[in-house]
């Protein structure tokens, strides 16, 4: 295997944000040595004067939406978005069609990996069979056939017993639960009910839940239930996609008395208002819903004070069509694998919300930390371990373009924004798998 050197990268420093100049030489699939001028006559060089390397990026929630609805997205096209973005690890969700609620369905997705995906591709199971929120999967033999994390993603689990028995299941196996902590039939009946279209059962989603007659709750009410159950159970949980000021007040809390809590938010619900999805129209629908300003900029605040722990796109596509619909009845969700870096690096780091350490930390590091991923050496960076990198260009000028995505779904809501900061090369086991925006699939990875 050829050699390469990344001459003159900058690489962010521990302590006080700082980025020093190094040379990268890439041996084996593997980073061999971080130094200044490193002499190789031998390897290839990539100039990165002037742009910085990370550890490849990580995003512990998207939707590929394989098996069973591939005309929404695929391994194939989803991890090339994945790598076009900046990412070299993905974990997907469970919510597939059928879901990934027994091992062998998991060991089905997981068998074809190497074969469709350009990045690290990883899958959470579910935690009720059939997604129906009324019994639990054999969650350690899921986790045996290499779940990452548990999660009903899409739907709450509805009964409070049946959440601390699962909690009390996935710590012992030493899984990780990570719920959607968002009752969304609530809000789906509240628009139905504001254009008095109720009863209407032809654009009412299927609702297993609200057989058990149960009363629909809101993102708060869950949070605090699961945080609950898992300090109950001695669990660790991990909250998904944070909408709501007061669910960052309880997760803080929950931090403080040492309840061991996780949590991650999307690049939407910390940049768009409801106000603003109503104008964006239905590329901008969905579940938790954007929330007031006031929501928003507390969901950054948490972000930058460290009680949200993880930056996750929830890439969520759908086909153009779909989301062409009148938006209540267009699907839930956004897609983010492309835009995630862009809006971060302009939204958050240049205003000063976030350092540049802990914007990228958020989408390396920690996430990496929490889902298990960092004994593979993924979301660090250092001699010895597989060279899974992303070179930034934070200077780089770009406009969002969606017709220009990799990722089959169009439904992005910041077609138009002006970015600055961009990933220019992806870099997966020592392959590069994307380019100045341009995936390669010669250079698929398999591993
Ligand atoms: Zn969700
Ligand atoms: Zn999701």
């Amino acid at each position: 295997m050829t050699k390469l050197l990344i001459k003159k990268a900058g690489l962010l420093k521990a302590g006080p944000e700082r980025l020093e100049v190094f040379d990268i030489l890439i041996s084996e699939a593997k980073i061999e040595e971080i130094g200044r001028e490193i002499v190789a006559p031998e390897a290839s060089v990539i100039d990165a004067q002037g742009k910085i390397v990370v550890p490849g990026l990580v995003d512990v929630h998207v939707h590929f939406r394989e098996p069973g609805q591939e005309y929404k997205e695929d391994l194939r096209s989803g991890s090339k978005a994945a790598a076009a973005g900046g990412f070299t690890t993905v974990i997907a969700e469970p919510n597939t069609v059928p879901p990934i609620d027994t091992p062998g369905r998991l060991e089905n997705l997981l068998k074809s990996v190497s074969q469709k995906s350009i990045v690290h591709f990883y899958s959470k199971a579910a935690i009720t069979r059939g997604m129906m929120g009324t019994k639990l999967t054999d969650i350690a033999k899921l986790k045996e056939a290499g779940a990452k994390a548990i999660s009903d993603d899409g739907n709450p689990v509805p009964g409070s017993r049946l959440m601390l028995n699962a909690l009390t299941k996935a710590e012992r196996c030493g899984i990780l639960v990570s719920p959607h902590c968002e009752e969304s039939a609530s809000y789906r009946e509240g628009i139905l009910k504001k254009r008095g279209r109720l009863g209407q059962s032809s654009v009412l989603p299927r609702m297993p839940y609200s057989t058990h007659g149960a009363p629909y709750t809101s993102e708060e009410g869950l949070i605090r239930r699961d945080i609950e159950s898992a300090e109950r159970a001695d669990a660790r949980i991990h909250i998904s996609h944070v909408s709501l000021a007061k669910s960052v007040e309880i997760i803080a809390e929950a931090k403080k008395r040492g309840v061991r809590v996780t949590a991650e938010a999307t690049p939407h619900h910390l940049l768009l208002t409801e106000r603003m999805a109503k104008e964006i129209g239905p590329n901008a629908k969905a579940n938790p819903p954007m929330r007031s300003e006031e929501d928003m900029l507390a969901v950054r605040q948490g972000l930058a004070e460290g009680t949200i722990d993880v930056i996750a796109s929830d890439h969520a596509p759908h086909s153009p069509d779909e989301k062409k619909r009148p938006w209540d009845q267009a699907p839930f969700g956004i897609i983010g694998l492309e835009t995630t870096l862009g809006l971060v690096l302009t939204f958050l780091v240049r205003p000063g919300i976030l350092t540049l350490s802990q914007a990228i930390g958020k989408m390396t590091a920690v996430p990496a930390k929490i889902f298990e991923l960092d004994g593979v050496g993924i979301g660090s960076f250092k001699p010895g371990i597989p060279a899974d990198l992303t070179l930034i260009d934070l200077n780089k000028k770009w406009k969002v373009d969606s017709h220009r995505f990799y990722s089959k779904g169009r439904n992005c809501p910041f077609d138009g924004w002006e970015l600055q900061g961009k990933a220019i090369l992806t870099m997966v086991a020592g392959q590069i798998v994307a380019k100045d925006g341009i995936v390669d699939m010669e250079n698929r990875y398999s591993g």
